[in-house]
């Protein structure tokens, strides 16, 4: 099993994938399966027992890219109905394309599953695969659909076959190579395999129906020449099979059942359903082959997910590489402070569905502000320092302000910060001629110093750009009596001579618009400029010890983890997870913050 089943409060919501894997179950239609412990045809799964997980679902990333947002959509899914159902979910690496797969990408592919918690581990077993290893058995099966009049060698070019594939309203026209004999085609596909031809000369092509209202029906290709090397069988191959061929023989191979995908493969079921069955009358796979169910693919409102665009950012280094915290990959997500719990929220409130649609981005952001709330112990932090004298203050003297880490929970406890005569705040906390409604500090005015004391402002010394005030030292928060003076703002601070300073980013969107390139706009031309501001922030002196990784909410701001790559220990750098609201879009900062 890929982890323990989740409680029921935690399970999903119903949807038809369930209940479709609910129905198969209560059928038993899965049930007689065997499973010979590994993946192969059916004589490896004969006399073996049944197969112990009930159910199998597969992630089957292609390894020619990072793993983004979407895709976590599909592994939370995946994993997710697996570990619900007392199945399995295999990591499948889809590396039938010998071009654009490196082993780079598998890597950051294994590390971004294994990141948001799902395990491909069950009964033991390491269910990570690679579609390469099937080559040599997806090469016999075109062999076997050759020997049964179901597949033909075509040597027509590109072109002369568009022209003969028909159109939506219009059928298709047979190929003059389409009479071959099994004799001539074996011939020819085993000279294919030797090489003895250049690519594009000829292709393998299923034989069904040029007729068919379906365009993915009429005698699909399903092996080419392509002189290349692979990233895991090198030189052995100069045919690879078409994708659409190679997915449902990994799936059936795998024992799948239910094969999960986007929509765009729904008019491919047929072909899936068709070959499945060739080869399971054959003999060749066991019985009841997998099944495609489709979902709608993940749309976020700001981003863009298409891997084209996402190579083409880092490539023209708009962003800095794969895992730039903006970045919609999973390792820049990881990056950013985002977190797999908040990831899991979200695929669970998104749900799946059978319709394309629109997620909003602050949907997401939602579920990442609501798991950061639970675990980021809380901290201060000024981010645009201003600094506040207080005038009656002994020079020498300090003292602690005792600080929940989380309001919460007491069990988190309290820790002890520093405070002196000389502390930062922001500068939006002071206002030297105060604007209608605005309760921070201006002179005349009182607010407290979170955890600490009422400070009246008395005056603002540009020479020293830096807020005068008077405190009064019976105010002091946790003693008796200091709710005495009530005052209507309440300030966060950090003590001047203590202050850690330290690298802040804030991120925002990457793009300004909901569709980035929308239309036939130049989707970089909807990128946001002001997507990432580097700052130098104060920060209390607990913060300096911060590891990598380690995620806080700054009062008042947001929540900030510790930056995976570039802080040093005794030298965090920070960067902006999320604010603490959604205040996208909206030029006035809300007063409430106060
Ligand atoms: P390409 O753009 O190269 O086709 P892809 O996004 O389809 O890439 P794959 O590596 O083929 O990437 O995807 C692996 C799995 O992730 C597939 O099963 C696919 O359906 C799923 N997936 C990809 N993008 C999304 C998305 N936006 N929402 C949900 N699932 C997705
Ligand atoms: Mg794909």
């Amino acid at each position: 099993m890929s982890g323990p089943p989740r409680k029921p409060q935690e399970a999903s919501h119903s949807n038809f994938i369930r209940s479709a894997i609910e129905s198969d179950l209560a059928s038993g239609k899965y049930a007689a399966r065997a499973w010979g412990g590994k993946p192969g045809a059916a004589k490896v799964h004969e006399g073996a027992a049944s197969d112990p997980a009930k159910i199998r679902t597969r992630f089957p990333p292609e390894p020619n890219g990072y793993l983004h947002i979407g895709h976590a959509k599909s592994i939370c899914l995946n994993f997710g109905l697996a570990q619900d159902y007392g199945g399995a979910c295999h990591l499948r690496f889809d590396d039938t394309n010998p071009e654009a797969e490196e082993q780079e990408y598998v890597d950051s592919i294994i590390a971004a599953v294994r990141w948001l918690g799902f395990s491909w581990e069950n009964e033991g077993a390491s269910h990570l695969y690679y579609a390469s290893d099937y080559f040599d058995f997806m090469y016999h099966a075109a062999e076997c659909l050759i020997e049964g009049d179901h597949a033909y060698v075509d040597s027509l070019s590109a072109g002369q076959m568009r022209a003969l594939r028909g159109t939506l309203t219009e059928p298709g026209k047979d190929s003059p190579y389409r009479s071959r004999s099994a004799e001539e085609n074996l011939k020819l596909f085993r000279q294919m395999r030797e090489g003895k031809f250049e690519e594009g000369t000829h292709v393998l092509r299923a034989k069904i129906d040029m007729a068919s209202p379906n365009i993915n029906m009429r005698d699909p290709a399903i092996y080419r020449i392509r002189k290349a090397a692979h990233h895991r069988t090198g030189d052995k191959w100069c045919v690879y099979p078409m994708y659409t061929y190679a997915h449902p023989i990994e799936d059936a191979l795998e024992n799948i059942t239910h094969s999960l995908c986007t929509l765009e493969f729904e008019d491919q079921r047929p072909f899936y359903d068709w070959l499945l069955e060739r080869l399971a009358q054959d003999g060749l796979i066991q019985r009841p082959p997998p099944q495609q169910i489709e979902f709608a693919r993940l749309n976020l409102t700001y981003v863009v997910l298409s891997k084209r665009r996402l190579i083409q950012l880092v490539e023209d280094k708009r962003v800095d590489g794969w895992d730039d915290p903006r970045m919609p990959t999973l390792a820049g997500a990881r990056r950013r402070g985002y977190t797999p719990e908040g990831f899991k929220l979200f695929a669970e409130r998104i749900g799946v569905s059978k319709a394309d649609s629109w997620i909003e981005y602050v949907v997401l952001e939602d579920c990442m502000r609501e798991h950061l709330n639970e675990v980021a112990p809380r901290r201060m932090a000024v981010l645009d320092p201003v600094k506040l004298v207080i005038e009656n203050y002994p020079e020498s003297k300090e003292e602690f302000a005792e600080v929940p880490n989380h309001p919460q929970k007491p069990d988190w406890g309290k820790r002890q910060v520093p405070f002196s005569r000389e502390l930062w705040i922001e500068r939006e906390d002071f206002m030297e001629t105060p604007s209608k409604g605005y309760f921070r500090l201006f002179p005349g005015n009182k607010v407290r110093l979170r955890y600490g004391y009422v400070v009246e402002c008395v005056g603002y010394d540009k020479t020293t750009d830096s807020v005068r005030c008077r405190y009064d030292p019976d105010t002091k928060s946790g003693t008796t009596g200091a709710e005495k003076v009530k005052v209507k703002g309440n300030i966060h601070w950090v003590s001047a001579k203590h202050a850690c300073s330290a690298g802040v980013r804030l991120y925002d969107r990457l793009f300004k618009a909901p569709h980035p390139g929308a239309g036939d706009r130049d989707f970089l031309q909807d990128l946001y400029p002001d997507s990432k501001k580097t700052i130098t922030a104060q920060l209390e002196p607990a913060l300096k010890q911060a590891k990598a990784e380690e995620r806080f909410q700054f009062e008042r701001h947001g929540y900030f983890v510790a930056d995976l790559k570039d802080s040093q220990p005794g030298r965090p750098v920070f960067n902006r997870a999320v604010t603490l609201r959604d205040s996208w879009g909206k030029t006035e900062k809300p007063e409430s913050k106060g």
